[in-house]
C-alpha cells in the first residue's frame, strides 16, 4: 500500500533529507585523491553522529557500511574499500539517515580532481538531467510511467544505457516503501501520482551500449556494468504537493 504523508510527516522527512544533502556535500568536498572508501564511511558516520541521526544503511538488509560508495564501473551498492580513490575516478555516494524515525535518502556522482573528460561530463550531466526531468513530471495526475519515460528519454538523448532493474521507491518510516519507481518504461507501473506521496527518484546509467547490462559482484552487494563501462547514479527524495514536487534532499 502506498502511504500518503501528512504535512507534519513531510516536515520530518524534510529535516532527514536536508541532513543527508548536507552530509553528502561535505563528503564530496572531502573526496580528494588518496582518500579511501573506509575514510569516507568513517566521515559519514561522524557527520551523522554530530547531527544526532543514524546512518540508515548500516546493517540494512545486512549491508556492512554506513554509505554506499560506487567507483567507476560500479553502479550502485558499492561497499567502502581500503583502496585509495584516484584523480579521474567517477565516484557515487549514496547515503541515508534516520531522523526521529523518518528516513532520508539521496545520491550524487562526481569526478575526483579538476580534469573531466567529455565522456565523463556527458555521463554525469545526462544522469543528473534525467533525475531533474523525472522530478519535473512528478505531479498529481501524472503516472509513474510518465516519470520513467522522462528519465529514459533523457538518458537516451545523452547516449547513456539505463539500468532498468533497479530504481526509486517510496520513503517514510521505512527506507523502502511502495511504490517502486522504475527508470525504464518497460517495467514502470501505471500508478497515478498523488499529493502526499514521498518518493526517492534515482536514475542510474552507464556509458555502455546495452541497457540494463549489469552483474552483481561476489561480495553479494556491488552492482557493476558487465562491460566495465563507467556508471553514474543521482537520487533525490521528493514530496508531491498539489503543485508538483518539492525536492527534500536539497541544500538551499
Ligand atoms: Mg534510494
Amino acid at each position: 500500500m502506498i502511504q500518503l504523508k501528512t504535512k507534519e510527516e513531510i516536515e520530518k522527512l524534510r529535516i532527514a533529507n536536508k541532513i543527508v544533502a548536507e552530509i553528502l556535500q561535505i563528503l564530496k568536498e572531502q573526496t580528494k585523491p588518496g582518500i579511501t572508501g573506509i575514510d569516507i564511511d568513517k566521515l559519514a558516520r561522524e557527520e551523522a553522529e554530530k547531527r544526532n541521526v543514524k546512518p540508515a544503511f548500516l546493517g540494512l538488509y545486512g549491508f556492512p557500511a554506513s554509505i554506499c560508495i560506487s567507483v567507476n564501473e560500479e553502479i550502485i551498492h558499492g561497499i567502502p574499500k581500503k583502496k585509495p580513490i584516484k584523480e579521474g575516478d567517477v565516484v557515487s555516494l549514496d547515503f541515508g539517515v534516520i531522523y526521529d524515525g523518518w528516513y532520508g535518502d539521496a545520491a550524487i556522482t562526481f569526478v575526483v580532481g579538476e580534469k573531466i573528460s567529455d565522456r565523463k561530463k556527458r555521463l554525469l550531466e545526462g544522469v543528473e538531467t534525467a533525475l531533474m526531468e523525472g522530478i519535473n513530471v512528478c505531479k498529481p495526475g501524472n503516472t509513474l510511467k510518465d516519470v520513467a519515460r522522462a528519465i529514459e528519454t533523457t538518458l537516451k538523448k545523452y547516449r547513456l544505457a539505463p539500468i532498468c532493474d533497479y530504481g526509486g521507491h517510496g520513503i517514510g518510516k521505512k527506507p523502502h516503501e511502495e511504490p517502486h519507481v522504475s527508470n525504464c518504461v518497460i517495467n514502470a507501473e501505471n500508478i497515478e501520482i498523488k499529493a502526499g506521496m514521498v518518493l526517492a527518484i534515482e536514475p542510474m546509467a552507464t556509458l555502455g551500449k546495452r541497457a540494463n547490462y549489469y552483474r552483481k559482484l561476489k561480495d553479494g552487494w556491488t552492482i557493476v556494468s558487465k562491460d566495465k563501462s563507467l556508471a553514474a547514479h543521482f537520487e533525490h527524495s521528493i514530496a508531491i504537493t498539489e503543485n508538483g514536487a518539492e525536492i527534500l534532499s536539497k541544500i538551499d
